[in-house]
């Protein structure tokens, strides 16, 4: 596996390959990360992953400067899935300057666009500005973020950016928590509890497929979840495509969720389906 620093080196490496798979990330893989990377080796024949921690969709009172990095481990874990290239650009070779906005709106109006401002303008930037620099031909993203995943359909179709993009489902733990880079924030208790978030998002499922209404199995696991010391944030039936709420019935409708818990976010969505 080749690691390059420079966009310069990167656009030299990608004249010479064909048809690339690409997984953007933050760093700190873990097993969702992995199958990203797996799905565009396997599908594409070459990957390139991205490990750049994006400062522009952090706000000032989140954790840019805590955010967990290991470039060492992270270029270990890459060769072994069979990554090609491991993008590692410095701020300024990202941003050596940037008066341009990127700006998709709907889909970013509510959940994590109103709870973190800003923070989808500066994905959409990053991911635009790498897909430039990377020509990708599919591009993998994880439903975790499924609010992430609106704004990069929306962005993509809205800016005919000439590519692929692909939605893999979320990696869990054993007991059904969704992988994340800042669960290791989390103690061996924590961790423990942290399985309620999940477990109420099965159980409203299961409830309201057995004909409890919605907004009463929505309350349960809200108040479940209040139980065990989580914040929710917001605790939704959304469609996918608009995340505007929808009925259960919707073909697509996905629970989703945010709740804060121990000092960090945790957020988590599911199928209904
Ligand atoms: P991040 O490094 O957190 O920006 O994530 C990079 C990519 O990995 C994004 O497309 C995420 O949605 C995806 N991802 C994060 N966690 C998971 C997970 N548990 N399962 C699948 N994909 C994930």
């Amino acid at each position: 596996m080749r690691i390059i620093r420079t966009v310069a080196e990167l656009k030299e490496w990608r004249a010479s390959t064909n048809k690339v798979g690409f997984v953007p990330t933050m760093g700190a893989f873990h097993e969702g990360h992995l199958s990203l990377m797996r799905a565009a080796k396997s599908e594409c024949g070459t990957c390139v992953t991205s490990l750049f921690v994006n400062p522009t969709q952090f706000g000032p009172n989140e954790d840019l400067s805590r955010y967990p990095r290991n470039e060492a481990a992270d270029a270990e874990m890459a060769a072994a899935v069979g990554v090609d290239v491991l993008f590692c650009p410095g701020a300024d070779e990202v941003y050596p300057e940037s008066f341009t906005q990127v700006i998709v709106s709907g889909v970013t109006d509510h959940w994590e666009g109103a709870s973190r401002p800003g923070h989808f303008a500066g994905v959409a930037l990053v991911v635009l500005k790498l897909f430039n620099m990377v020509q990708p031909t599919i591009a993998y993203f994880g439903l975790k973020d499924l609010q992430q995943c609106a704004v990069i359909r929306r962005m993509v179709k809205d800016l005919n950016v000439p590519l692929e993009v692909k939605y893999l489902e979320t990696k869990r733990t054993a007991d059904g928590l969704a992988l994340s880079s800042r669960n290791r924030y989390l103690s061996t208790e924590e961790l423990t509890t942290a399985h309620e978030f999940p477990d109420s998002l099965r159980n409203a499922i299961s409830e309201i497929s057995q004909g409890t209404e919605e907004g009463s199995a929505l309350r349960t696991a809200k108040e479940r979840l209040e139980k065990v010391g989580m914040a929710v944030d917001y605790l939704v039936i959304v469609d996918p495509a608009t995340m505007k709420e929808c009925p259960a019935s919707h073909p697509e409708a996905r629970i989703m969720s945010a709740v804060r818990f121990a000092g960090i976010r945790l957020l988590d969505n599911m199928p209904l389906a």
